[in-house]
């Protein structure tokens, strides 16, 4: 099968690779569409450390059964679906709790990272167990189906915070994770979502899907914030930066007694200010990819509630992955998220 190989840093060609073969409880997809991740953008020169090559890396996929193992009975041949990043064991402490995003034996497919190496779907074909595919429902495209990942983590960003009808949230960060945030809040019952970027196109983009207001980051924010909430705050503040700046906006922002959920995570450390967080009672609280909240993401997908196709910039074959690689790689401005599609399929 043709494969998009990271054979050194940097370096991606297209390679030649054996066709996996499904284990009994596994599921061979053929791949029609492979969203291109930040995360694999920070891999791809070995900054982070998670894409140790050779590795075909993708874990934003969907596409068609084209084999099953014998002991699967979810799915069948010719199915449409999709698959949770997160390979997860199911029996650990973690996974007994519902809480398989903190898998003690987590894997992400498209990773390698010394502790293991999973192939990913930039490729024609990917094998996956089958208790991380889901079915699709027909009226979505392939390609609005390799945003799910991302919806999915959204979701369960605003998962993990009360709140209350009627509440009003900030969204530092308005890239992929931060339009789909903004759009999660108001699924969960704000009345008005704030969202802050320093990219004025992304804002313009937020507005489109639907934001109370757009403000550029900087000296101006907390006034506008204050301003826009009778002088107290927002109730909630999602961070998806994840640097010093626009966590110390996050805290500033949110009301007395109100929740930060901090969802980007670019810095392994950022300084905190303490005194802020203790007396003004402000709960932080992490989030990490997303724990059964696929089936969720596909519905509000197919009745409209999320949009997802304004944030695809571009969806071109594998063959052109290099490329749009390097382009990302380059911080390309206006680029959100591209879509590979290996094969001849209609994403
Ligand atoms: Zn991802
Ligand atoms: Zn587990």
């Amino acid at each position: 099968m043709k494969a998009l190989l990271l054979s050194e840093y940097r370096h991606l060609e297209l390679a030649d690779l054996p066709t996996p073969v499904p284990a009994v409880d596994e599921v061979l997809i053929r791949v029609a569409a492979c969203g291109i991740c930040g995360s694999d953008v920070h891999g791809y020169d070995g900054s982070s450390g998670r894409r140790i090559p050779p590795i075909v890396m993708g874990h934003e996929a969907a596409g068609i059964v084209a084999a099953v193992g014998r002991e699967v009975r979810n799915c069948k041949i010719g199915d449409r679906v999709t698959f949770d990043s997160t390979v997860y064991c199911g029996s650990c402490d973690p996974c007994r709790r519902g809480e398989v995003n903190l898998c003690d034996h987590r894997q992400v497919l498209g990773v390698s990272c010394g502790d293991y190496r999973r192939a990913g779907a930039f490729a024609e074909y990917v094998a996956v167990p089958a208790r991380i595919v889901y079915r699709l429902p027909d009226n979505l495209s392939f390609a609005e189906a390799a945003m799910l990942e991302a919806v999915a983590v959204a979701l369960h960003a605003v998962s993990l915070i009360p709140i209350a009808p009627g509440s009003k949230a900030l969204v530092l960060g308005a890239g992929a994770i931060g339009l789909l945030v903004q759009q999660a809040l108001r699924v969960a019952g704000c009345s008005q979502v704030f969202v802050t970027d320093v990219d004025s196109t992304r804002l313009t983009l937020s507005e489109s899907l639907g934001a109370s207001a757009v403000l550029p980051s900087g000296d101006s924010l907390i006034d506008g914030i204050l301003r826009r909430t009778g002088g107290s705050g927002v109730d909630i503040a999602v961070e998806a930066v994840g640097v010093n700046s626009t966590i110390a906006s996050a805290i500033s922002c949110v009301r007395k007694g109100g929740n930060v959920v901090l969802v980007g995570n670019i810095s392994p450390e950022v300084t905190l200010p303490l005194q802020k967080v203790v007396t003004r009672q402000i709960r932080l609280q992490g989030s990490c990819a997303s724990a059964g909240e696929y089936p969720r993401a596909m519905e509000l997908l197919s009745i409209g509630e999320i949009k997802v196709k304004p944030l695809i910039s571009a969806i071109a074959p594998l063959e052109e992955g290099p490329r749009w690689f390097e382009r990302l790689y380059g911080r390309e401005p206006n680029l959100m998220k591209v879509v590979l599609s290996p094969g001849n399929f209609s994403a």
